[in-house]
Formats: C-alpha cells, structure tokens, sequence
C-alpha cells in the first residue's frame, strides 16, 4: 500500500459549538499527529449563529489540515453530515460530533479495524452519561422499534460516530435522497461492517442541539426511510376495525329481532365515534407522512446549498495557477 494515499477525512458537523470547539480541534489533532498519516479535518458549519465559524476560519488561516464548509443555513445534523462526504477526499472518512461525547481517542481502534479489512467500523455505545432519564429511554425505544420495523440491519445503540472505507462513501454521495438518515443509509449500503465499543460521555459544554423537534423528526426520518410497515399497520388496522364492526351489526340485528331491549346505547356510540374517527385521522396523519415526503423528493431541490468553502491546499493550487 502506498503510504502517501492513505489519508483520513474526519467530518465535524457543528452548530452552535463555539462552548466546545476549541478543545475539539486540539483532541483531534492530539490524536491524529499519534496516527502519524495525512489526514484532514472537515468541520460543517450548520448554519451556526454564534463564533464557532470564525473559530474554525481562523484554525483554517495557519492549518491547512483544516477545511471548512460552511452552509448557507441551519440544515440540520444529518444533512450536515451529507455535506461533509461529499467533500472528504480521505481513503476512510470518520464522522464524530463536535461536542466530543464521541471521544476521538477511540479513532485509533478504528482505523485498526479499518486496515484489517473491515469497510464500516460504528462505534457501539454501551453506555451513556450525564444524559436526561428520557432521552436514554426515548433513544433505546427508537433503536428498537426502527429494528422491529425495517428489514435492514440497522446497528442498535450507534449514532453517526463511525469510520467508512471510501467505497461506502461514494455509494453515500450517488444516493440523493432528502430526508436523510444517514446511519441508515450506511447499513443499507451493506459491505464488511464492525463495531467498536465505548461508553458515550457527557457533552462538554453547552446544551443539545437536538431539541424534541429534531429527535422527532429524525426518528420518523429513520422509519419512514427504511419502512413502509406503519402504512400495512394501517390497513390491518381498518381490516380489523371493519370486521369487528360487522361483529357489531350482527349483534344488533339480532338483539333487535329477538330480545326486546330497547336502543339505549348513547354512550356506546359516541365512544364508538371517537374512538374510530381518532383512528381515521391517525392513519391520514401516517400516509401524510410519507406523502410529505414524496412530495419532497418530487421537488427534487439540492440536499444543501454551501455559502463557501475553505480550502487552504485548494487556494494554493489556485494561487499557482
Ligand atoms: N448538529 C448540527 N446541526 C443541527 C444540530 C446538531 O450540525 O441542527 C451537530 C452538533 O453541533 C453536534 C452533533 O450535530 O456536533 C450532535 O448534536 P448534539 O450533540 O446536540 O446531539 P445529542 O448528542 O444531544 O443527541
Ligand atoms: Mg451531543
């Protein structure tokens, strides 16, 4: 193998990271200079609207290990992510929050994996710290349940924190969907996967980025991806409904023509009502669901759009020119 060629993209997407950024950039050099291979750091900036982009700017101005994409508004975590791939030039990319609950001491372990062949190499949380009582209970219940419903095997208890071999990145980039659930996405790819194991820290400064809007959005990103199972749901729903219907009207045939109890069934009827009408509207709401999302592929607009990239080997190639 040619040692010159074999370079790391590791991928920051950052938003709002201005708290922690500083002594992201200084671990992941840490780390890196140990590997001892050429390598680049591409951080995303998400349409951040404190200092993290200056910071990362200025770290770009006198490293030219750092690159810098900064989108042209707040995209979100995954598309951020997207971004990324579609910049990195390394033999192996390697995703990893910017908030360092994804140690970058454990990129080490991944490349080993990489170099013994392995393509995808997730790191595995075994345990997570310092997070609320109902994002560990929420986040479980979504691995499991997106497990129970799609028929790709989609690692439990892995976020994005994971090395991919060049390969899978490019079969990343041909893929244009919008709605991107990008751990999916690389499941479904397929090629030789492993898991690294560690214990997820505390964010380091600051709060989440990931508010229960965000979290929602990318759980039914991740169901709606890799599943159509909620829409057959539906239809076993109604079958069920309408038979026990029948079971109803023969019933009521029957007391009629053979028992004299008179029609006092108010309450039964409205409960009745309620209850099948909620249901009528749930299932809208799921087919809305995935209609939305149609509609948005139909739409077929760019994933992301990019103010600007720096790129300090690119500027010198340029300058020579
Ligand atoms: N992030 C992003 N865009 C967003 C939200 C988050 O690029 O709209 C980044 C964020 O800066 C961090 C990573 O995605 O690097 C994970 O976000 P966060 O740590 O807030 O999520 P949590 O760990 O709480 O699930
Ligand atoms: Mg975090």
């Amino acid at each position: 193998m040619n040692y010159k060629n074999i370079r790391y993209s590791i991928i920051i997407p950052m938003y709002n990271e201005e708290a922690v950024i500083v002594e992201t950039y200084r671990r992941l050099k840490k780390v890196m200079n140990e590997v001892a291979e050429p390598y680049e750091l591409l951080f995303v900036n998400d349409g951040s609207s404190d200092r993290s982009l200056e910071i990362v700017k200025e770290y770009s101005d006198w490293d030219n290990r750092v690159k810098v994409i900064d989108l042209s508004r707040n995209f979100g975590h995954q598309i951020a992510i997207t971004a990324g791939m579609d910049y990195a030039s390394g033999d192996a990319v390697i995703v990893i929050d910017a908030d360092l609950q994804d140690p970058p001491e454990l990129i080490p372990n991944m490349i080993e994996k990489w170099k013994e062949g392995f393509e995808v190499v997730y790191a595995k949380r075994t345990k997570r710290k310092g997070e609320s009582l109902f994002k560990r209970v929420s986040a479980s219940l979504f691995y499991r349940t997106l497990r129970r419903l799609t028929d790709v095997d989609i690692p439990l208890d892995t976020g994005d924190f994971r090395l991919i071999d060049r390969k899978v990145c490019d079969q990343m980039n041909l893929l244009n969907e919008k709605n991107r659930f990008v751990r999916g996405l690389v499941s479904w790819i397929g090629f030789k996967q492993t898991a690294v194991e560690y214990e997820r820290d505390e964010r380091l400064y600051g709060e989440s980025k990931y508010p229960l809007k965000k979290m929602l959005k990318l759980s039914l990103d991740g169901i709606t991806s890799f599943s159509y199972k909620p829409l057959k749901a539906a239809t076993y729903a109604g079958v069920l409904l309408s038979l026990s219907g029948f079971i109803y009207m023969l019933i009521v045939i029957f007391q009629k023509l053979f028992t004299d109890s008179t029609v006092t069934g108010w309450a039964s009827l409205i409960v009745i009502q309620l209850l099948f009408f909620g249901f009528v509207l749930m299932i809208l709401g799921v087919m809305g669901e995935y209609i939305g999302r149609i509609y948005e592929e139909a739409k077929d607009r760019p994933v992301y759009i990019v103010r600007e990239t720096l790129d300090k080997k690119e500027q010198i190639r340029s300058d020579n020119h």
